[in-house]
């Protein structure tokens, strides 16, 4: 009985082999092959391309919600590899799409013309500490930075901020991150978290994808700047553990549009 069951099995794959070999190209053996990694290139590109054209809008957004101002900077993980995207070192409001280098995770440049910015190190550090992170914004927003200033600890004090983001503790140390050991002392920092915050200086988001990562960096600034209003009138209280709990996390693709629109209508400008 196996033997027949077995016999049977040759007999449908071969004719199963045969009606594929009618109906597509048999004979190309391994130039269909050739097509479909050419096919599985081509598409790669498109990814790519698309992933460059995004990179661009995250930056335009940042600098009209003046969250960078001339510095800053935002990056994103080309897929299935150990390389970034990320622009020369220009004002991430000039910035185009001709601006992006490849850089791998040491940080050096390997593909493109130019130098980036010397903060890189935030970025790979955290890329070889995170899988889940495929993109990394630098931000020196104002109310973030403020709230360093005053020694006052983040919370996510309205319903996007918790949504979205989450806690972000504050990197006490002064400067920039220039060093490889800097950038790592920083990721092993930052955690699982989104978002941190760097004394005097500015802030870190990460994310799963270009949209979330930028909108996580605005409404970091918006709750710090509700948070430190709150400060001026009274004391803040924040969410519960189970109130937050209630705030489902949220898709990014509403305010992703909406703020996309203001740099359209902006540009149009
Ligand atoms: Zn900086």
């Amino acid at each position: 009985m196996v033997v027949e069951k077995r016999m049977s099995s040759v007999w449908v794959t071969s004719i199963a082999l045969l009606l594929l070999c009618l109906t597509a190209q048999c004979g190309q053996g391994a130039g269909g092959a050739q097509l479909q990694e050419q096919e599985g290139t081509t598409s790669e590109l498109e990814e790519e391309t698309a992933l460059k054209e995004k990179l661009i809008l995250g930056n335009r957004i940042l600098d009209l919600q003046e969250l960078v101002t001339p510095y800053g900077h935002i990056s994103a993980r080309i897929p299935n590899s150990d390389r970034i995207f990320i622009t020369t070192a220009k004002s991430p409001g000039l910035v185009t799409v001709e601006d992006i280098l490849v850089v791998n995770l040491d940080g050096e440049v390997v593909e493109g013309e130019g130098i980036t910015y010397s903060e890189i190190h935030m970025h790979t550090g955290i890329y070889k500490a995170r899988d889940d992170v495929n993109a990394i914004a630098h931000t020196h927003s104002d109310y973030a930075v403020a709230l360093t200033v005053a020694d006052i600890p983040f919370q996510p004090a309205m319903n996007q901020a918790v949504q979205y983001l989450g806690p972000a503790k504050t990197w006490d140390r002064i400067g920039t991150i220039i060093t490889s050991e800097l950038g790592e002392q920083v990721a092993e920092f930052l955690g699982t978290d989104n978002a941190l915050l760097l004394r005097m200086h500015g802030a870190v988001i990460v994310g799963p994808t270009v949209e979330l990562t930028t909108i996580r960096a605005i409404f970091l600034e918006r709750a710090a700047k509700l948070q430190l209003l709150a400060t001026t009138v009274g004391k803040p209280v924040p969410f519960t553990a189970e109130e937050s709990s209630r705030l489902q996390p949220a898709n990014p693709s509403r305010p992703w549009q909406y703020y996309s629109s203001k740099v359209s209508q902006g540009l149009a400008q």
